[in-house]
């Protein structure tokens, strides 16, 4: 594996850790596939071959149907953090802000959702997290003050605010280390606003986070 976390342009020596992902972290994107709005988040993990760079491009399965893109707001930590930390602790803790495709067999995630049975074939594949390079949350600011778009063959798919989340960042992050703890070099997804959609080969996306991040990756 060639992926490295890039914070502000410099390759980070943070290990390259699991990737603890929420789902139905806004309402909008919820509704939009017809699931309820949990009263507690609901929470997956993606592998650490999961991992891969925007920088190159996306490869998408054969197996499974179609492949969903779903952008998100992404987090990666430097320090520690477990047993339902505080809020200022898991400030302290965030090395860099970016982000991340939540990529998602959703064909296969339905199967395996009706049978009762696990989602790992469909989320935690190999390639299944590309993640763009980070700013350092000083150059970020606000985390609930973020813009993230997604076009998708010029055509603007996603525009959602982390304003919208049910969520946010923070408390997010003490809820998850009630269950799993993160360490330096793990990663944090914080849901995807309304707008999911099919990848198809040959698509050119264009990512951006606020002013702080844009990006664009073909699919192979
Ligand atoms: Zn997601």
């Amino acid at each position: 594996m060639d992926y490295q976390h890039v914070i502000d342009g410099v390759a980070s020596a943070l290990p390259v850790g699991k990737v603890v992902c929420v789902g139905r972290n806004y309402a909008a994107h919820a509704r939009e596939l017809n699931n309820t709005i949990p009263d507690e988040p609901l929470l997956f993990i993606k592998p650490a071959t999961a991992v891969v760079s925007l920088d190159h491009p996306i490869a998408i399965p054969s197996y499974g149907g179609s492949c969903h893109f779903e952008l998100e707001l992404a987090l990666v930590f430097s320090q520690s953090l477990s047993r339902g930390c505080s809020q200022h602790q898991a400030l302290e803790a965030i090395a860099g802000v970016g982000l991340a495709l939540d990529l998602t067999l959703r064909d296969l995630q339905q199967q395996l959702k009706q049978s009762g049975l696990p989602w790992e074939k469909a989320k935690a594949f190999d390639g299944a997290c590309p993640l763009s390079q980070f700013v350092t949350l000083e150059r970020a600011g606000d985390l609930q003050q973020q813009r993230l778009q997604l076009w998708r063959n010029g055509k603007l798919c996603q525009d959602g605010h982390s304003s919208e989340m049910l969520m946010p960042v923070l408390s997010l992050i003490s809820y998850v280390t009630q269950f799993f703890s993160l360490w330096p070099g793990d990663v944090l997804l914080t849901g995807t606003p309304a707008g999911v959609g099919s990848l198809r080969s040959g698509d050119q996306l264009q990512l951006a986070l606020s002013e702080l991040i844009k990006t664009g990756v073909e699919v192979l």
